[in-house]
């Protein structure tokens, strides 16, 4: 017999061989090969945090308003938020001019490329180089995506896009226009034509206008002609306007369009304090506008500038930022490293090129400096 004692003992032994067995176990689990298949051959997307005085990456405003949350908001922390932000879809749709039910709100517009995706499914149809999260996207929910190459133009080759919708009768097509990370809007006719040819009853293909970089344009936007297109949905953002931290988009759209998205939105999935920070964000309506304006105007001066400087080719831009082709894209990506300045290295998106969003003038000041010595030369060319 036993030992009470003994026996305890025992336990004690089998129960920690048996935890280092689990430990051990766990350690040799390929947790890339218990994901499911179309998520193994996915590569998350890059947001490299390289710190660096002058920060020129991310396509951000170079200008924070100060704003601070009303305080009852804080004092009901233990409370979950609106779940329908209703105080912020009337600020919007006042400021946009359109029906509260013709918004729905995400947690950034990225989460409502989501929440279209695991709507409608693919195939998922979109120029490149372009924001790369429609594809990122698509595919993590196991959706068919399609890239089909800009023109030489970086505008739309319609009649291969054309060609695409006919073999693939896509669900939804994305054109991030002014377009990330090529800079130009696309033609509006050639987008017009698509959405137009997208509608075939019973096949309809849902094209997204993602207007995230819209606020810098000279161009229209196409706000004015959702009552025209029942097949045709907008995306907006704060991101680009000042306050990317609050992660606020929205989606505008026939009504019937949003309440089917809104049946995959996540409950709650904007927070209390971005409500509340959106709200106040709202009434520095002219701040913003001021800041939007600058900005245009320091991309107009930085175009000139880059274009003045040997080897390096600026392409027009229309929005928060400039895509410029160079020498040795990786050694100058570095060398504006080591001076403090971080741009974006496009990669394979678009070949020897680097990104650059447009900063405060001291900012862009410094980064022309940097550049000229990263690219090896004078400003020669004018
Ligand atoms: N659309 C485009 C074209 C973008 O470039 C970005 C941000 N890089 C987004 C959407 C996402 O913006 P948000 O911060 O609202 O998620």
């Amino acid at each position: 017999m036993l030992q009470k004692n003994q026996f305890s003992g025992i336990c004690k032994a089998l129960t920690t061989a048996l935890c280092k067995y689990i430990i051990k176990d766990m350690k040799e689990i390929d947790f890339s090969e218990l994901a499911r298949p179309n998520i193994n051959a996915l590569k998350p997307y890059e947001t490299k945090e390289i710190p660096c005085k002058v920060k020129l990456d991310a396509n951000e405003s170079p200008y924070c308003i100060d704003i601070i949350p009303d305080k009852k908001i804080l004092k009901r922390l233990n409370r979950y938020p609106d779940p329908d932000s209703k105080e912020l879809k009337k600020t919007i749709s006042k400021a946009l001019k359109i029906k509260k039910n013709n918004i729905l709100l995400g947690n950034g517009s990225d989460e409502l490329i989501y929440y279209l995706i695991t709507t409608f499914g693919g195939p998922v149809l979109y120029p490149v180089p372009t924001f790369s999260m429609y594809g990122i996207i698509a595919q993590a929910l196991g959706e068919k995506n399609i890239g089909i190459p800009l023109d030489k133009d970086f505008d739309i080759d319609e009649e291969r896009m054309l060609a695409a919708i006919k073999k693939y009768r896509p669900k939804l097509i994305f054109f991030s226009s002014p377009n990330n990370p090529t800079g130009n809007g696309f033609s509006a006719d050639k987008i017009l034509r698509i959405i137009d040819s997208s509608f075939v009853i019973r096949h309809p293909s849902l094209v997204i206008v993602d207007e995230a970089y819209q606020p810098f344009s000279s161009k229209k936007g196409f706000l004015p002609l959702l009552r025209d297109y029942k097949n045709l949905a907008i995306l907006r953002t704060l991101s680009k306007i000042g306050f990317a931290a609050l992660r606020v988009g929205f989606l505008i759209a026939d009504k019937d369009l949003i309440n089917e998205v809104n049946k995959v939105r996540l409950p709650f999935n904007l927070n209390a304090l971005s409500q509340s920070m959106a709200l106040e964000a709202f009434k520095n309506k002219n701040i913003i506008e001021a800041q939007i304006k600058n900005i245009a105007s320091e991309r107009e001066r930085l175009f000139y500038e880059l274009s003045r400087i040997n080897n390096v080719w600026p392409y027009p831009s229309e929005a928060n930022f400039i895509l410029f082709r160079t020498k040795n894209a990786n050694e100058v990506y570095k060398g504006l490293i080591k001076q403090d300045v971080l741009v974006r290295n496009m990669g394979s998106a678009a070949k020897d090129s680097l990104r650059v969003t447009i900063g405060t003038p001291k900012e862009n000041e410094l980064f022309l400096k940097a550049l000229i010595k990263a690219v090896g030369g004078k400003n020669e060319k004018g």
